[in-house]
Order: structure tokens, then C-alpha cells, then sequence
């Protein structure tokens, strides 16, 4: 099994946003005392680097329990076998770009306190957004979800985190199809919404892109591995993949263009960007950005667009 790490060169994380914890290589000592159970994991890579194996998917969750703990201040966090296992630093970068997309309309400062309000869709097993965002910025969180697995444990972070039950509120999304309708109540104002949208089509795109993932992290994709990191069933895709998704997103947005001052998604193909973009101008939305990002060697962008002046 190749130990690869991903991410780990400090060139490589440079072009994470400047604000952004995890710009320099991991410190291991310092996480493994926020995590005693990361320290099995870590050993000096090839490259004479402490690292870890980031296609274990248990060394990665013990990675992220220490990150989370370390920089975020949450005592206790867990996923279901199966769920999404999110990469921590970029799951930040899009908390601190919209931080600087909030601050524009702000002579140019980051709002923070609780009196901001995001809304994460699809908040995953995981509540990665809020956890990050509450602890940088203080702001406070609604997150979504349809899968009543997911649902089950992000309420079940909130509530082990005595820290964050005023801050992060968990609610029922009870359709599929369904994006801000049902969730929003009457008059509550956000100051944005945020979104890591399911991108692929259908399951079997889904398992196509995470054995080829493995492919490239060098292992057997026969193998059996204790849990898919990669994540699974509605987690990663919908039918007609992000674009369908963003597309009712925007649609949807426009039927409350008061209760968002933002919306915003992650787009993770760039052959989503022109399709949601005529969406966009047949809901006549008044302003769009396009906020590149990367990380490691992928690259991604927020969209965002707004129906007030
Ligand atoms: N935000 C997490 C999870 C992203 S995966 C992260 O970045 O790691 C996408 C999530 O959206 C999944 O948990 C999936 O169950 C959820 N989801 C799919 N359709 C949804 C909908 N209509 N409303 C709310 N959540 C939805």
C-alpha cells in the first residue's frame, strides 16, 4: 500500500486561502496530544516526513478528530462507517472565501458573531461547514439534510458538543427533491447559504470515481477497505449529478430572493459552470461571482449569486 501523503508539501498548501490553519505541514506531535489514538498511524514517509497513510480510512478519521479537536475546539466527533470523511483544509478554504465574500458588504470586515447566519444544505454526517465556521467566525449555523443516517449523527455531534447547541441548529430535510422549500421558515433571513452539492449522476458514476481515486492513491480497488472513505448513496450523487442539483437550487432560490443575501455552491466540474450559469440568468439573478479555488492539485469554485441590489 503506498503511503503517499496527499497534500502534505508545503508548496502544495500555499495556495490554500491566507487565513486558512492548515497552510504549513501537520504537526504530529501537537495532534496526536489532541488525539493519543492518531499516534499508531503516524510514521516517517518516504519522503522523511512524519505522516500518515491517507488511504487508511481509520488513519484519516483519526487525522480528522485531531484537526477538529486541535484548531476548531470540538471535543467529541464521529461518522458512521461509510460516510464522508472530509478533507479538513479545503473544507475550510470555502468558510474563509465566503468570510471575504460577506466582509465586501461590510466596508471591507469579516462579520463574526452570532448575529450572522449560514445556511450549510446538505450538511452531511459530518457538519464539517458549521464546525468550522462557528469556531472561526462565531457565526451560527442551520444545517440540512435528507439521509436519516447522516441527520442522526450530525445531531448527535451537536448535542456531545455542549459548545455548540446554541450555535448550530440541525434540521429535516424530508424530500429528495427538495433544496430551501420546507426548511426556511416565514420571515428568517440568512446572511448566506452554502452548499458541497452530490456531483455525480448516478451510484455507479459515484463507485466508477472512487475506484479510480484509489487507482491514483495506488491501491487495489478489489481490496476490501474497513469503510469507503469516499462516501456513498445520497451522499454523493443525484439524478442529472450537480448541475441538476444547482440547477433546482437556483431555481428554488429564486422563490425566496429575501431569505438569502447569498447563495452560494461549491462547483466541482467546470462543465457544471456554463449550464448553471444560463439557470442563473433565467432567474434574473442581479449579481454573480465566481470564487476559484484550489487545493492540492484540484481545483473548484464557489458560485455565488444574489437577488438584492
Ligand atoms: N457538507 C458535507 C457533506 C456533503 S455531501 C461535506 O462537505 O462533507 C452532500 C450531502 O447532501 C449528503 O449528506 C446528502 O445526504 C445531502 N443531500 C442530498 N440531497 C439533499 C437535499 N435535497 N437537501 C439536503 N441535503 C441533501
Amino acid at each position: 500500500m503506498s503511503t503517499t501523503p496527499v497534500n502534505s508539501t508545503p508548496q502544495e498548501k500555499q495556495i490554500l486561502h491566507p487565513r486558512n490553519l492548515h497552510r504549513d505541514r501537520y504537526n504530529f506531535k501537537v495532534l496526536c496530544k489532541s488525539n493519543p489514538a492518531l499516534k499508531p498511524f503516524v510514521a516517517v514517509n518516504r519522503y522523511d516526513i512524519e505522516s500518515i497513510d491517507f488511504t487508511n480510512p481509520e488513519a484519516v478519521k483519526a487525522l480528522n478528530k485531531a484537526l477538529l479537536k486541535h484548531f476548531y475546539g470540538v471535543d467529541s466527533w464521529d461518522i458512521p462507517d461509510g460516510y464522508l470523511c472530509p478533507p479538513i483544509p479545503g473544507r475550510a478554504d470555502y468558510i474563509h472565501y465566503l468570510a471575504d465574500l460577506l466582509a465586501e458588504s461590510n466596508n471591507g470586515v469579516v462579520p463574526t458573531g452570532n448575529k450572522v447566519k449560514i445556511l450549510d444544505i446538505g450538511t452531511g454526517a459530518n457538519v464539517v461547514y458549521p464546525l468550522i465556521g462557528s469556531s472561526a467566525y462565531d457565526w451560527k449555523f442551520v444545517g440540512t439534510e435528507v439521509d436519516l443516517i447522516a441527520l442522526a449523527s450530525a445531531k448527535n455531534i451537536i448535542a456531545l458538543n455542549k459548545h455548540l447547541r446554541d450555535k448550530i441548529d440541525i434540521r429535516r430535510q424530508a424530500s429528495k427533491t427538495n433544496i430551501f422549500n420546507g426548511i426556511i421558515n416565514g420571515g428568517e433571513v440568512f446572511d448566506a447559504s452554502i452548499c458541497n452539492p452530490p456531483f455525480h449522476a448516478s451510484a455507479l458514476e459515484a463507485k466508477d470515481a472512487t475506484e479510480t481515486k484509489w487507482k491514483k492513491l495506488g491501491v487495489n480497488p478489489n481490496q476490501k477497505t474497513p469503510l469507503n472513505f469516499g462516501g456513498q448513496k445520497t451522499e454523493l450523487w443525484y439524478p442529472g449529478g450537480e448541475a441538476a442539483f444547482i440547477t433546482r437550487m437556483i431555481e428554488e432560490s429564486a422563490v425566496i430572493p429575501e431569505n438569502c443575501k447569498w447563495f452560494t455552491t461549491l462547483v466541482s466540474k467546470k462543465e457544471t459552470v456554463p449550464i448553471v450559469q444560463r439557470a442563473l440568468t433565467r432567474v434574473r439573478a442581479i449579481n454573480v461571482k465566481t470564487i476559484n479555488m484550489a487545493q492540492g492539485q484540484k481545483a473548484s469554485r464557489i458560485l455565488a449569486w444574489t437577488f438584492l441590489g
